[in-house]
């Protein structure tokens, strides 16, 4: 018998019964750093702690960095909450494995039969979605719950939208200014994906590239961004202003090999140089795979292109990997500013994070600058970049060049005469942008 059989056989035996998966984050990666047998004690320490605590009423089977447990007659345990708090408080004391002391926080689902159904597979299904509830969330053990489907049934909804979007050409780019403190001009944009779909509305991206993400379908909606973006910053002229192009790219386009390619192929056909490019790839992600994303980081800044961490301070606090990275600049994420102003210790780490991008001699970009005042603090903490609604709401292409004509004076909070010399002491490097900026 495979272990789902004996699981199935296990239930059959029990009116009443729950079941539970359970998920042990980074198992992969331990196991891969420790060995298989301590992976197996691992999986054996948990069977062997959930039955001491459950009763012996258990059966426990593992498949890859899941278990699934069949717990027999689990009501005469008590309530359901107390199965749960049972299970949950099971992890309090470190296991044993292999004679090493191991705390573990195993993300837990449970459903229940016959509540949630009777047949395995809907069982297994159900405690799979909880326990994917559970690794999101602080709570660490979560019973199934209908609304917990509603999200899954609303995702697939949405990645089948996506892919019908993408076919029927229903998506489109906006492009938000970024202005450069230290010439005093508009220097780039960031290109932006947007989602206006007949029957669901506008989707909003942080809403579907997580599903995409998570389908396998980032590549193709990446690839796509890539190339339409690069061809609307060179067919609208823009390219040969000297602008620069941000492009966001998913670490899952990393990993594949032919993404390389697809920049080269996008450079040489929109004649963008490739030092006017620079891929932004969000840190927390990107951290999930750091070696094959480093890697194609590494041939991608070989061809010329820039690249940058964006959202920088949301993800792991681990600095460690920034000297190790083959970055050019540091995207810091708006949370940083948008309590400048009413809390002081916010300036504080702003400005150490400022620094500290500087001192590892990357470019440092400020997101999420609003108002005059968060532009006037973040200018006179030596910022190199800054992006924001006080700057220039995303828009479309055309109406890029309107939008990059704020006066100057007004961001920089300086005269004319001083506006004009800072331009001049820098436009012998820097080409001319399109717009002359002056706002009169
Ligand atoms: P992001 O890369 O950090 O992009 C900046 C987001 O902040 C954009 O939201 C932008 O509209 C918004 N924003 C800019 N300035 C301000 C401001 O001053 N205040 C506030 N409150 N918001 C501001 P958007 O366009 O909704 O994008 C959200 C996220 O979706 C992006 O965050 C990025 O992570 C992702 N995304 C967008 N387009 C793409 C894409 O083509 N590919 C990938 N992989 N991700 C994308
Ligand atoms: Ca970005
Ligand atoms: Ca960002």
């Amino acid at each position: 018998m495979n272990w789902f059989e004996d699981l199935e056989a296990d239930l059959k035996c029990a009116s009443e019964a729950a079941v539970l998966a359970i998920r042990l984050p980074n198992f992969r990666n331990s196991m891969i750093a420790s060995g298989a047998d301590f992976g197996i004690a691992v999986i054996e320490a948990i069977h062997g702690r959930l039955d001491d605590r459950l009763g012996g009423k258990m059966i426990c089977r593992s498949w890859g960095d899941e278990i699934f447990a069949v717990v027999r007659d689990a009501h005469a345990l008590g309530a359901v909450s107390q199965l749960a708090m049972k299970v949950e408080a099971a992890f309090d004391e470190p296991l044993s494995c292999l004679g090493v002391p191991l705390h573990v926080r195993p993300a837990i689902g449970i459903s229940l039969s016959p509540e949630d159904g009777t047949r395995l597979r809907e069982l297994l299904s159900k405690a799979q979605i909880a326990s994917d509830n559970a690794l999101h969330s602080s709570c660490r053990t979560q019973l199934f719950a209908g609304p917990m489907a509603e999200g899954i049934y609303r995702a697939s909804a949405i990645e089948n939208a996506l892919r019908e979007a993408m076919a029927n050409q229903a998506l489109s780019l906006v492009f938000q200014p970024q202005f450069d403190l230290n010439i005093g001009r508009f220097s780039g944009v960031e290109a932006l994906v947007r989602w206006e779909d007949v029957r669901i509305g506008a989707v909003a991206p942080s809403d579907f590239i997580p599903i995409a993400e998570r389908s396998g379908f980032i590549p193709r909606l990446g690839g796509w961004v890539l190339e339409e973006a690069a061809r609307q910053f060179s067919e609208h002229g823009i390219a040969e202003t000297g602008l620069e192009m941000a492009v966001n790219v998913s670490p899952r386009q990393l990993t594949e090999r032919s993404f390389v390619f697809e920049v080269e192929d996008v450079l040489e056909s929109s004649g963008i140089r490739p030092e006017q490019m620079t891929i932004e790839i969000t840190e927390g992600l990107m951290l999930e795979d750091i070696r094959a994303t480093s890697a194609t980081l590494n041939e991608v800044r070989s061809l010329g292109v820039r690249t940058a961490i964006d959202d920088f301070g949301t993800g792991f606090s681990n600095f460690s990997y920034l000297r190790n990275l083959p970055i050019d600049q540091l995207k810091i994420d708006r949370d940083f500013v948008k309590h400048l102003g009413r809390d002081p210790r916010s300036r504080t780490v702003l400005e150490a994070t400022i620094n500290l991008g500087h001192g590892l001699g990357l470019q440092v970009c400020v997101e999420g600058v609003e108002t005059a005042e968060q532009m006037a603090e973040v200018r006179s903490m030596g910022c190199d970049l800054v992006q924001g609604f006080y700057l220039g709401r995303p828009c479309s292409i055309e109406q890029l060049d309107q939008n990059m004509k704020m006066d100057y004076r007004r961001i920089l909070g300086m005269t004319e005469e001083a506006v004009a010399s800072m331009q001049r002491l820098h436009v012998s490097g820097v080409a001319g942008n399109m717009s002359s900026g002056s706002g009169d």
